[in-house]
């Protein structure tokens, strides 16, 4: 920190983004990503006629695509928001709701974001353990007169928990907003849009970074009461009104349109997922239940972090943390089958070493 440094930021420790290499000689399980590249249309609408239109700011209501994503989701434009993908619309959460007599909660095990935006704000925040297994338990977030912050599925864990259970936990605190971050939902979970008409307090995050195959671009959204989503608005417009940029806003609206292309990428990661899980169970793995395009699974020979070392020696990223009480894991995206035998591969060799 030099001398010139605000002092309130002299003890915040920033997020640490997985590793991103760019010379590309990796096998990338580590950041989520998609391994398919975005819809043929979307490679048509970031077309020369867009890019020559890139001397004009894009429109800062982003209307067009706000619309789009209105009909997808059966909501109306006023319960839409956009962000510069759900991280920016995380910050702006906790930036417009929540501050020192707003206290806010989340997963102790959950999204590393989380306590950094708390810090961030200098907000009082509590890490709620999760239960055995690393489940998330309802009940504890029942009218505990706080905002709340749930990654549905629960990232790294990749567990998920019912739409009911997301309703008791809204309606047991109509005074705080819930925000529901369903980066992870198009694989296998289950959505509580269906809810936002029902509860003026639950925000529904979502990301394009995903399902959608659209990390580069940059795009999250929200969907609440227009209440909540005009609150966001008024902090985005006193923070970077054009924040989405034009060639993203078209890429978006085509990759809705490509609906199809998506949905059927998410079923062969689901069946990725299923493979290698069977596959890591016949080499005596742990691994967690998930809803995600992503598992979370542990060696019983093999440390998490010696695990994770080996595979990258040998050209394969996963994400492993150095906190005690995940150490022991690997969170490892899914790939394509390619890629996930490949990953298999390096696996047999570690363990085969480490006899
Ligand atoms: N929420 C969760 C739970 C995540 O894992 C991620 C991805 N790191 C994000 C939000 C942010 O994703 P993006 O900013 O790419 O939309």
């Amino acid at each position: 920190m030099s001398r010139f440094m605000s002092q309130r930021f002299a003890g915040l420790e920033a997020y640490v983004p997985g590793e991103q290499p760019q010379d590309m000689q990796y096998i990338k399980l580590n950041t989520n990503e998609s391994p398919f590249p975005p819809a043929p249309a979307v490679l048509e609408a970031v077309n020369a006629a867009e890019i020559s239109r890139l001397n004009l700011y894009p429109d800062p209501e982003g209307k067009v695509l706000r619309e789009k994503l209105a009909e997808h989701y059966g909501v109306r434009m006023e319960n839409v928001f956009l962000a510069n993908g759900s991280d920016e619309l995380l910050n702006f959460f906790f930036m417009t709701f929540c501050d020192g007599g707003k206290p806010v909660a989340f997963p102790a095990v959950s999204y590393g974001f989380y306590p950094v935006y708390a810090r961030l704000y200098n907000l009082p925040h509590t890490k709620i353990p999760l239960r055995e297994g690393f489940r998330l338990e309802p009940e504890d977030y029942c009218g505990i007169g706080k905002n709340i912050v749930i990654a549905n599925p629960n990232a790294p864990t990749g567990r998920s928990i019912p739409v009911a259970d997301i309703e008791k936990i809204v309606r047991s605190s109509p005074d705080h907003v819930v925000m529901i971050d369903e980066a992870y939902i198009d694989f296998g979970g289950e959505s509580c849009l269906p809810l936002v008409g029902k509860y003026e307090n639950l925000l529904v995050c979502q990301t394009f970074s995903k399902f959608r195959s659209l990390a580069g671009g940059r795009l999250g959204f929200a969907i609440g009461s227009p209440a909540l989503i005009e609150d966001l608005d008024k902090i985005r417009y006193s923070t970077n009104s054009y924040n989405i940029n034009r060639l993203t806003m078209a890429a978006a609206v085509a990759t809705i349109e490509s609906d199809e292309y998506y949905v059927n990428n998410s079923k062969r990661i689901q069946a990725n997922r299923a493979y290698t899980v069977a596959e890591l169970d016949r080499l005596s793995f742990e691994t967690l239940p998930s809803q995600a395009n992503f598992i979370f699974t542990r060696c019983p020979g093999v440390d998490g972090g010696s695990l994770y070392r080996g595979l990258k020696a040998r050209g394969v990223l996963v994400r492993h943390w150095d906190k005690r009480s995940i150490s022991d894991w690997c969170r490892v995206t899914i790939g394509s089958r390619e890629q996930m035998d490949i990953f298999l591969e390096k696996v047999r060799e570690i363990i085969k070493e480490a006899e």
